[in-house]
């Protein structure tokens, strides 16, 4: 089957690989209906995670299950299936909690890679949620987009406890910034600022629901967030970079009480502990344990009560995933979707 596969810092290649199999009783393997490309796919791609050899990509994915092992009973072949960026068992003591991508079997899928014509999907009782049906074509990205990207921004904008009443602040114009406007939007939030300099990326966030757009960045960005509130800052404040710097502006853009939801996988980012001390937020965050929103958001878009699918601006044959990756480390695109 045909696969991305990165060599090295900036070749990815789309190759004949071998076809996945079952390997243990657990696991499914998935015919794809579409894949993409995450902004942390760049991480590895600009040489920022090392390379150690050639790598299978992808860990975004939907698609109809093809085999099933013999110990799995909650989807069978046919099925429409959409699963998260992390397979978990859904029974261990840390899934039964509400957080699978921690779960103490987990299997990062870009360990396995899903940027190719078929996956191995481990956990698969766990990790899958089949869909209702069949779903209309136009329906397909936006369920790409819960496998990750909204479920991560979902994660965020509950994290930060938005909702009724409250006010949001976005660290992030990417994909997951985006969906974390969208979120809270959805979970009731009255005002959400969506921090963000790229004109076509402000015109998205507002379509997704915010209401101001702060353009500036770091301590003026704070000072910006405060400006908007009160002198207060945000109650609900979501970071979806993982800088240093948005970290920091996460933090200082929330009250004293708030909430920082931090999805942003983070490099490098070391805070002071007398600024954490000081600034008495609630933080929360980490790999989003997406598996466990996903029936609910497959509910929403099934209802066409949310269009996640809009944050994919550009759209590929899997053929074409190394142009898929080039236009997004330019930030020519926000989020590309490959077609199968
Ligand atoms: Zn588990």
């Amino acid at each position: 089957m045909r696969a991305a596969v990165l060599h090295a810092p900036g070749d990815v290649r789309v190759e004949d690989v071998a076809e996945p199999a079952i390997t243990a009783p657990t696991d499914a393997v998935i015919r794809l209906a579409a894949t993409c490309v995450c902004g942390s796919d760049l991480w590895p791609y600009r040489g920022v995670e090392p390379v150690a050899g050639p790598t299978q990509m992808g860990h975004e994915y939907v698609g109809v299950v093809d085999e099933v092992g013999s110990a799995v009973a909650s989807v069978e072949p046919g099925q429409f299936v959409v699963g998260s960026f992390v397979a978990s068992d859904g029974t261990c003591e840390i899934c039964r909690s509400g957080y699978p991508s921690s779960c103490v079997d987990r299997v990062f899928m870009a360990q396995v890679g899903t940027q190719s014509e078929r996956a191995r999907i481990p956990h698969a009782d766990g990790t899958l949620v089949a869909t209702p049906g069949t779903p209309d074509p136009d329906l397909i990205p936006s369920l790409l987009a819960a496998s990750d990207v909204l479920g991560t921004g979902w994660f965020g904008a509950v994290a930060a406890d938005a909702g009724p009443g409250r006010t949001a602040a976005v660290v992030g114009d990417g994909a997951v910034g985006l969906m974390a406007v969208l979120a809270a939007r959805q979970l009731g939030a009255e005002r959400i600022i969506a921090m963000s300099r790229h004109e076509p990326r402000q015109r998205l966030a507002r379509e997704f629901g915010a209401t101001d757009i702060v353009t500036e960045r770091g301590d003026d960005g704070v000072a910006k967030v405060k400006e908007l509130t009160g002198g207060l800052g945000a109650h609900s404040v979501i970071e979806a970079v993982g800088t240093q710097e948005s970290m920091r502006q996460a933090i200082g853009s929330a009250r004293p009480g708030g909430h920082v939801g931090f999805v942003g996988v983070n490099h490098d980012v070391a805070l002071s502990g007398e600024e954490l001390f000081f600034s008495q937020v609630h933080l929360h965050g980490g790999p989003a344990p997406v598996r466990r929103f996903l029936p609910g958001l497959i509910d929403l878009i099934w209802r066409r009560e949310i269009d996640p699918g809009k944050v994919f601006d550009r759209t590929l044959p899997l053929d074409q995933a190394a142009e898929a990756y080039q236009a997004m480390d330019e930030r020519r695109a926000v989020k590309t979707l490959l077609t199968v």
